[in-house]
């Protein structure tokens, strides 16, 4: 679905991504973990096109979009991002926040948008909070809610950066439980995550970043169990 080669990203003298190749297969599920300003967030930027890159190329679905004459905002419908702080408009509802872009951005008729949006919300487990406003739901509905409105565009990739960071901790299970059943609906997606034992059960990949480089990854077996680099190992005793 998604693949990056020789990317890098540099902000001023600073390189921030490094030869970065990175191949997300359909239906999986790639974690990316590594210390604070390991390039994580700015991967998942890059990714989609919200920052620009100054060497190596980025491939959706085949397509390379980091050609320049692709349309950057034909390639953000087909992605779903959500971030650490939810981001969600407070003047609107949920059914209005979630419906927004479907209607505006990809055209689709209210009554259709509407429908699709309640189903999601339904099985988010947050059926009665449609016409609710964002202020008064807690941060985990909140959160759940943001990742109905990445899906709500029927992406082909959804790219999450620390989804449960801004969470307390009894939080924290309602919305990787949502991850959890993406994953076993097939949805493709690419996580920056500190929760390592979240990542190791979810994840079908795991890349650790290392000062802008993917110094190390594969199968969480490999990357928890077996590191092959001592930075690796040095990362997770620290954190576990
Ligand atoms: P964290 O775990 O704290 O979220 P991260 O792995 O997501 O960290 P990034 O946010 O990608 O790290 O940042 C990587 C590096 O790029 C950091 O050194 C950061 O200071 C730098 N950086 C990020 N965005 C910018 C920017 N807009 N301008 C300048 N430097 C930036
Ligand atoms: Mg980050």
């Amino acid at each position: 679905v998604l693949r990056m080669e020789a990317v890098r990203k540099t902000f001023g003298d600073s390189v921030v991504l490094r030869d970065v190749d990175l191949e997300v297969a359909p239906h999986t599920v790639t974690a990316l973990i590594g210390a604070s300003g390991s390039g994580k967030s700015t991967l998942l930027r890059c990714a989609n096109l919200l920052e620009d890159i100054d060497d190596g190329a980025i491939w959706l679905d085949g397509e390379e979009i980091t050609d320049p004459r692709t349309d950057p905002d034909a390639v953000r419908r087909r992605i779903g991002v959500v971030f650490q702080a939810y981001n969600l408009f407070p003047h609107m509802t949920v059914l209005e926040n979630i419906t927004l872009a479907p209607r505006r951005v990809h055209g689709v008729a209210r009554a259709e948008a509407e429908e699709h949006a309640r189903g999601l919300l339904e099985r988010l487990g947050l059926g009665g909070k449609a016409g609710a406003y964002p202020d008064r739901l807690s941060g985990g509905q909140q959160q759940r809610v943001a990742i109905v409105r990445a899906l709500a565009v029927r992406p082909r990739l959804l790219l999450f950066d620390e989804i449960t960071a801004a969470l307390d901790p009894e939080l924290v299970g309602e919305v990787l439980d949502v991850v959890r059943d993406l994953k076993g609906d097939g949805m493709t997606m690419v996580l920056a995550t500190h929760e390592m034992g979240f990542a190791r059960e979810v994840a079908d990949q795991v890349c650790f970043l290392d000062g802008g480089v993917v110094l190390e990854h594969g199968t969480p077996e490999q990357v928890f169990g077996d590191p092959r680099q001592e930075r690796t190992r040095r990362f997770l005793r620290r954190i576990v």
